[in-house]
């Protein structure tokens, strides 16, 4: 797999240099030369196999000899052990639920194939893989849990003080191992600002192997197109096969991955993607001219954000075609209270809690229902487990939320974290202290 950058076109790297150095030095990202075509064949009779077997031929197909077919069965298997059902409310429309992996969030698909991809390359001997991550929430724990005790990698997490739910906060500090989680007296925007100095500090980077593990990340990527393919194969296992998506989307990382997946070969119809009032791309593929804003709160804060960094791979896959962009994504936008109301009506309604950003999504698949009749089923994905976002959910409603046994038992572990002032050199001296 040879790599470009969305800002140089004649650029090529390898993957293994996309995985480390996420950014390319031109700011664009990396985009694969060539999306690999599925067998059509396979895609037929994509019922007949399992995730983990989808997830292989869909990985090998564009990783290709970059990491041996044998070596990579390993790493998927390792990575992708959790289900990830399509469950119908009713007769045309279904959730599919991608918060069976260990930090109860889609982002583990992500994090454990990526961590397993960085361990697979960091040889023995090598200097240890240093990486930092910034947290709002999902990401530390998805990435804490995806990273623990991977050979040669340490990840240091910073997390708002305060500002994370009690599931996200256990998941950040209760690993111990080569996972260290730092209490940010300040907010996301310091702790991300925090990150971002230490990798442009070159002293720092003399002594320190840093690596990120943000979303753009390449390995985070082809992960993410796994389920999709997966969704469909458990919708022709019913005799369906018109299908259309609907993506509850913030960097829009995920609803990038389905998109690679229709690249690839999937038969998906159309793709919606639903946000909350942070909405600059449903105002770019209204008005044609993207202008990120800064970010604004909501409930569903894990989609809060402003400039979604990963809409260039998506312009990039369409090659900037705002008709043929349109002909394939729709977008729809909702506040809080819309959101709330969202989530008593599927409780109501289905006997089911959702997360606020799984409601967006529930809200926008039944308005593109509502705009664009037909025959198809829509499916919305489900990013969180609810017991990850109490603040958000009616109290009565939340009282019914079965929490997984693990979130159970995490609660009974002593929290391992250190405190942290928003102040760079205290947080280099920390870095520099472990060497
Ligand atoms: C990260 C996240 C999202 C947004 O996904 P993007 O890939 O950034 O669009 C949505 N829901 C939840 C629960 C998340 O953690």
């Amino acid at each position: 797999m040879k790599l470009y950058s969305t800002n140089n076109k004649a650029l090529r790297v390898s993957f293994q240099e996309a995985v480390f150095n996420a950014l390319p030095q031109d700011k664009g990202l990396y985009m694969p030369e060539v999306i690999p075509q599925l067998d059509p064949f396979f895609i037929q009779n994509i019922q007949q196999y399992s995730l983990q077997e989808i997830a292989l031929t869909v990985a090998s197909a564009l990783i290709g000899d970059d990491i041996p077919k044998a070596d990579l069965k390993k790493i998927v298997d390792d990575a992708i052990n959790f289900d990830a059902p399509v469950k119908f409310l009713n007769a045309e429309t279904a959730v599919l639920e991608l918060f069976h992996g260990p930090s109860y969030a889609f982002k583990d698909f992500g994090a454990r194939f990526m961590s397993r991809v960085m361990g697979y390359f960091s040889q023995k001997g090598d200097q240890l893989l240093d990486v930092l991550v910034a947290t709002s929430g999902d990401t530390g724990g998805a990435v804490a849990l995806g990273f623990l005790g991977v050979e040669g990698t340490r990840v240091t997490i910073l997390y708002p003080k305060g500002k994370v739910s009690k599931v996200q906060e256990e998941q950040l500090t209760t690993n111990g191992q080569n996972i260290r989680a730092l209490e940010v007296d300040g907010t996301f925007d310091d702790c991300q600002a925090l990150v971002k100095e230490a990798f442009n500090d070159t002293e720092l980077n003399s002594v320190l192997r840093l690596t990120s593990a943000n979303s753009i990340n390449i390995s985070r990527l082809i992960p993410q197109t796994f389920y999709y393919f997966w969704a469909y194969a458990q919708l022709k296992a019913q005799g369906i096969s018109e299908v259309v998506f609907t993506v509850p989307s913030g960097n829009f990382g995920n609803i990038g991955a389905g998109l690679l997946a229709y690249k690839m070969g999937l038969p998906v119809t159309h793709f919606v993607a639903g946000t909350n009032v942070n909405d600059t791309v449903p105002r770019f593929l209204r008005s044609g001219s993207y202008e990120p804003k800064p970010s604004v709160q909501t409930l569903a804060n894990a989609m809060d954000v402003g400039n979604p960094s990963n809409w260039v791979r998506i312009q990039d896959m369409f090659d900037g075609d705002l008709e043929h962009l349109r002909g394939m994504i729709s977008s729809y936008t909702y506040d809080d209270v819309a959101t709330e109301q969202a989530m008593k009506e599927l409780y109501e309604k289905y006997n089911y809690i959702a997360c606020p950003h799984t409601a967006i999504a529930y809200l926008a698949s039944e308005a593109y229902r509502r705009d664009t009749p037909g025959t198809y089923a829509s499916v919305f994905l489900s990013t969180a487990h609810p017991c990850k976002f109490p603040d958000a959910i009616d109290e009565a409603v939340f009282a019914k939320v079965t929490l997984p046994k693990g979130a159970v038992d995490l609660s009974n572990k002593p929290k391992l974290a250190t405190d942290l002032k928003v102040s760079y050199e205290d947080f280099k001296a920390y870095l520099l202290a472990s060497r």
